[in-house]
């Protein structure tokens, strides 16, 4: 394949972009001086390097230092008994960014399609198990959580997701109240895209 195929094979990868938009990309960076290019590879190298995966909530944050939690969880202001459970970054921005939830997080790292028979290899199942085992033990970097909050979109795979976590937390989490966002939400909307008063209707309306 010829390097400008690639690049416009390695667009479409991206989420949301088809082929056509992938071509378009390939184009423009193509016709971008050779300052711009560096630029860009040198931050997505730089941005890569800095990345770390918060040891609690698993997302991703960039620190320059070796700090095992991000600034969510390393937060003392949050409420620690509550947890929020939702299937990407996007989604914990989303919900963030509204200011409407102030408890802590597990992100999934995905959702799990309706058809696929092993989960495990589509979300942070085994993270997950461990982060409820630690909390057993009630630590600053697992607080114990009284309430587990499904937050996943209102879709069909976000609701295989709620549906898949559901089951392995009544397997794992034996004891703790379970609640699901997605009522509040109207079929077909997709978390992180929901505005502040959408999510925080969907808050209060939990169940
Ligand atoms: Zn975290």
């Amino acid at each position: 394949m010829d390097p400008v195929s690639k690049l416009i094979e390695l667009f479409s990868e991206f989420p949301g972009i088809g082929p056509r938009q992938a071509r378009r990309f390939a184009y423009f960076v193509l016709t971008r001086p050779n300052s711009f290019i560096e630029e860009f590879t040198k931050n997505i190298g730089a941005a890569k390097k800095s990345l770390r995966t918060c040891s609690s909530c698993q997302r991703f944050f960039t620190s320059s230092s070796q700090m095992k939690l991000c600034s969510t969880c390393s937060d003392e202001s949050r409420e620690k008994n509550l947890l929020m459970i939702v299937a990407r970054d996007s989604d914990f921005e989303a919900v963030e960014k509204s200011g409407v939830y102030r408890g802590l997080y597990f992100v999934l790292g995905g959702s799990v399609p309706v058809l696929e028979k092993e989960p495990e290899k589509r979300v942070r199942l085994a993270e997950l198990k461990s982060r409820l085992g630690s909390a057993k033990h009630d630590s600053a970097e697992s607080p114990a959580p009284s309430e587990i909050i499904l937050s996943m979109s209102a879709t069909p795979d976000g609701e295989h997701t709620g549906d898949v976590v559901r089951n392995f937390l009544e397997k794992n989490a034996g004891g703790v109240k379970i609640s699901v966002l997605g009522k509040g939400l109207s079929t077909g909307t997709e978390l992180e895209y929901s505005d502040t008063e959408t999510l925080r209707n969907a808050l209060k309306n939990r169940g």
